[in-house]
């Protein structure tokens, strides 16, 4: 009797000691930093001793900077400079016309709000130059000029573009691209628990010690406070705002995401945040979402499956999707 009530008590000490190891306790994860396309991005594991950890950081840093090299409209030899000075359809890799894909199917569900051949227009305004410039009607209007869903076809890997004047940006899309690829060598290295954070582009590997993880979404408007926070496990999650890089002239907040329809920065939210399967639907979502605004932002946002948001309007009204944790 007396060895049973021994056990039984053996038993429960294990249960407990053991659950509270792998749902208590938050170990310390290994953090690194490092600058990759003009952004300061943060990985952080938690279930890995710090070798493997390590190896595997070194791997996803390395991999994005890959991405970098291909597709950034700042590296003269990338595959998407290329194409900006093409005159004649160009052969690119398959993974630079998968993307340059994705983007185009977001800009058709977005109505052209989403656009990767706004090139000219993000040149001409130079947001994120020491010289920004606030460009004429009648700049703006050339720059928008034959630009839209329609102005690239892709056809296995040929990029072909309706006007040899037209230059690509991928900046809407790209970043989260490059967090997916990070996350998914990460994965590949039998990481379970892990965050990847470029400049607010988050994806979430597993959970955190147990729990989902909770990831503060940056208030648009009272910098370091936390608007809300959200429960997420194996998501992404992706904010535009117009804080994010922005110069003011005259009282006027003139910032990065830009409505293609005018030229000029689009004027209807602070902030769109994109809960996805995947980075890069969820950046390219966010974008499409800001220039559409909070009714329209919102509709597309909740026409997805498997997507939700949440839309800070520019007189700082919160809405949401149905099904936001
Ligand atoms: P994000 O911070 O993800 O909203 O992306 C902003 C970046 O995407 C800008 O710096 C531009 O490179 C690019 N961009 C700006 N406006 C648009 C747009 N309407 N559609 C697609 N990309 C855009
Ligand atoms: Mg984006």
């Amino acid at each position: 009797m007396l060895k049973k009530s021994a056990l039984l008590i053996v038993l429960v000490l294990i249960v407990v000691v053991v659950g509270w190891y792998r749902f208590g306790r938050v170990p310390e994860p290994v953090d690194r930093t490092a600058l990759i396309m003009g952004t300061l991005v943060e990985i952080k594991i938690y279930d890995q001793d710090q070798s493997t950890a390590n190896h595997a950081i070194n791997a996803a840093f390395e991999e994005m900077s890959r991405i970098e090299q291909l597709m950034s409209r700042h590296v003269e030899s990338s595959e998407i400079s290329l194409l900006s000075r093409a005159t004649e359809p160009l052969a690119v890799s398959q993974e630079t016309a998968d993307l340059i894909i994705a983007g185009q199917h977001i800009a058709h569900l977005s109505h052209g709000a989403f656009d990767v051949t706004l090139g000219r227009l993000k040149e001409l305004w130079a947001i994120n130059s020491d010289h920004p410039y606030v460009p004429t009607e009648a700049e703006r209007q050339q720059a928008i000029t034959g630009i839209g869903p329609d102005a690239l076809r892709v056809a296995g890997r040929i990029v072909t573009k309706s006007d040899p004047a037209l230059q690509l940006d991928l900046g809407g899309i790209a970043k989260g691209y490059a967090v997916d690829r990070a996350v998914a060598l990460l994965r590949k290295a039998g990481i379970t628990s892990a965050a990847v954070n470029a400049g607010g582009d988050i994806s979430l590997i597993g959970d955190h010690a147990g729990q989902p993880w909770r990831i503060g979404i940056q208030h648009p408007r009272k910098q370091g406070e936390v608007l809300v926070t959200l429960p997420l496990v194996n998501r992404a999650v992706v904010t535009s705002g117009d804080y994010e890089r922005f110069f003011e002239r005259d009282g006027i907040r003139y910032h990065h995401i830009f409505d293609p329809m005018t030229g000029a920065p689009a004027r209807l939210c602070q902030s769109v945040t994109v809960v996805a399967a995947d980075a890069a639907t969820a950046d390219a979502l966010a974008t499409a979402a800001f220039v559409l605004g909070p009714e329209q932002g919102l509709q597309l946002l909740e026409s997805e499956k498997g997507v939700e948001g949440l839309i800070v309007a520019l007189n700082g009204t919160l809405s949401k999707t149905s099904g936001l944790p």
